[in-house]
């Protein structure tokens, strides 16, 4: 895969900063981080586990440690002015209940979708050993794993609205709450856990069985992101700075709160695109501009008439 050979020592101490010691002296050709995650892998000896672990652990403390501000921020009063539904903070309980569900889901759906991960992503050539691919290749394949995502998630999502019994059954439990928060993104039945978690892992597995050229770095950079994407959107928050105030096409929280208050429209995750195209804007001025499309239809079949 690539051209830098790496030296294993032939013997290695038992501790992991020992082992760290030992791996740096004979490869001054890698990075810092490199060789934390060299020592990583050889100090487990087992690359399935070192990868579950890893990753486990990585998708606990992003979730949590990225809902944490939101949670200070409902705290505060100054920044109520900033809330789309502001009518509506959630309490304490409200949190602590959501945070449980959140756990059990992680434990029980999320934990062997995670493991499973590793061997089947290797089975297609998933790359896990240094050094780290470029800058460049990560963002381009997350840039694909993104549109991809956000794809699964319209059809899937809306498919769950569309259709009463997959409402009814499945997509209710995430509903619960009309104005969501940060802790609420990953709140749902855990068949919608594992359906829409396919959006996620399924892109970069199409990716390293089409390519074989993906690195699980590339893929913990994505999770990384797409979590920030589903716990902001979850947030209840729209600032003068909120992101789509740039990029016109992001979703963000003033789309996807207006799913939640409204319970129709915006099946998308990251993107406006497939909404817009496909006539499915909720809110207000969507509202607005699709009454104006129709009298304006309205007119001109009168004008053909007369
Ligand atoms: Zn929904
Ligand atoms: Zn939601």
């Amino acid at each position: 895969m690539n051209s830098t050979t790496i030296v294993q020592p032939a013997a290695l101490p038992d501790t992991y900063w020992g082992q760290f010691d030992e791996i740096s002296k004979y490869n001054v050709q890698l990075n810092y981080a490199e060789r934390l995650w060299l020592t990583w892998y050889s100090f487990m000896q087992n690359d399935v586990l070192a990868t579950g672990v890893m990753s486990f652990a990585m998708h606990e403390l992003v979730y949590f440690g990225r809902s944490l501000p939101w949670i200070i921020i409902d705290c505060i009063p100054w920044f109520n002015k900033y809330k789309i539904q502001n009518q509506k903070i959630p309490t304490a309980k409200e949190q602590w209940q959501c945070a449980m569900l959140v756990l059990l889901s992680h434990f029980t759906v999320e934990l062997p979708q995670i493991w499973l991960f590793h061997p089947l992503a290797q089975f297609f050539g998933l790359e896990t050993s240094v050094p780290f691919p470029s800058p460049f290749k990560m963002a381009y394949q997350i840039a694909i794993f993104f549109v991809m995502e956000d794809t699964w998630h319209y059809w899937t999502h809306r498919a769950m609205h569309v259709y009463p019994s997959l409402y009814k059954h499945i997509h209710k439990i995430h509903h619960q709450y009309s104005a969501p928060f940060g802790l609420a993104a990953e709140y749902a039945s855990p068949i919608e856990v594992m359906m829409l978690g396919l959006g996620t892992v399924g892109g970069p597995i199409l990716w390293v069985a089409a390519t074989g050229d993906l690195h699980i770095l590339t893929m913990y950079v994505w999770i990384v992101l797409r979590l920030f994407q589903a716990i902001d959107a979850h947030s209840g928050y729209e600032f003068p700075w909120s992101l789509h105030h740039f990029l016109p096409f992001w979703a963000g929280a003033d789309h996807h709160d207006t799913h939640h208050e409204r319970f129709v429209g915006n099946y998308a995750s990251s993107f406006r695109w497939w909404d817009y195209v496909l006539d499915t804007e909720s809110g207000p001025e969507a509202s607005k501009r699709r009454r104006a499309k129709a009298a304006e239809k309205q007119k001109a079949l009168s004008a053909k008439a007369q």
